[in-house]
């Protein structure tokens, strides 16, 4: 399987609007992160985790042509409101997608994209299926496993794929959750920046969690503003590297 980084930034994207700081005006393009976005290709199938504001502009970058099934986080904009452009995927097929989430996010999704849910024409409503995502399934001889963590005080899920992991907003992992993140072998983790924060981990404290779960490799996404792609790099130990927007890796699933 082949992921593929479609936004690694934090809520508000790097470049943040009407900031002057030395990352927003980088030119390293390392730098510029979309919100976050992971695509999962598997078995000629295109999985993605969250629909940000600005799926639209990575799937036109990444050339995407296919959408197959959908999982989700949790439901702040940052993760979701991005959802009415999956649309223009699909237009040809007569099932809707398939959307995995767990019941507060599947409630969310039914209150903001109502529309999608009263029967329009395809090319203007997506057409959406609302799944559970808080028991394991498998997708294609994938199997999915959801991973619950605390994002502060709101229960979100990460995703386990046979020895890959995605976890994303999240400012502590429950022991049962560090049970089921057990061997794995590549973790993508959320790391804000050096700072703390009340609802994600900053970049010490992912890396504590990735010392006590032992990933071969671990990538860090939702990235703040402060953190400089290349500076930040040269402070991390070498198994651990911060995402960046078009990375792609080949993954043994
Ligand atoms: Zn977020
Ligand atoms: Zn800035
Ligand atoms: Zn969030």
């Amino acid at each position: 399987m082949r992921i593929t980084f479609l936004g690694t930034g934090t809520s508000s994207g790097v470049p943040r609007i009407a900031c002057d700081c030395d990352v927003c005006r980088s030119t390293d393009p390392r730098n510029h992160r979309l919100r976050c976005s992971l695509l999962i290709e598997h078995d000629g199938r295109a999985l993605v985790i969250d629909t940000p504001p600005d799926l639209r502009t990575q799937s036109l970058r990444q050339g995407l042509r296919r959408l197959d099934a959908l999982l989700f986080t949790h439901a702040h904009a940052d993760h979701l409101y991005g959802l009415d452009d999956v649309r223009c995927f699909r237009l040809e097929e007569r099932e809707p997608l398939p959307c995995y989430a767990d019941a507060r996010t599947r409630e969310r999704i039914a209150v903001v994209f109502d529309y999608a849910f009263r029967g329009g024409h395809p090319s203007s409503v997506p057409q959406l299926a609302l799944h559970d995502a808080e028991t394991p399934t498998t997708l294609w001889g994938l199997p999915v496993q959801p991973i619950p963590v605390l994002h502060g005080r709101l229960p979100v899920l990460g995703y386990r794929f046979g020895r890959f992991a995605y976890v994303t907003d999240c400012s502590a992992i429950p022991p049962a959750s560090m049970a089921l993140l057990g061997g794995v072998e590549v973790l993508v983790l959320g790391a804000l920046r050096h700072r703390e924060h009340p609802t994600h981990f900053n970049v010490e404290q992912a890396l504590a969690a990735i010392a006590t779960i032992g990933p071969r490799h671990a990538w860090l996404t939702h990235i703040a503003h402060d953190l400089d792609h290349e500076a930040t790099e040269a402070c991390l130990p070498a198994q651990v590297r911060l995402a960046y927007d078009g990375l792609s890796l080949e993954l043994e699933p």
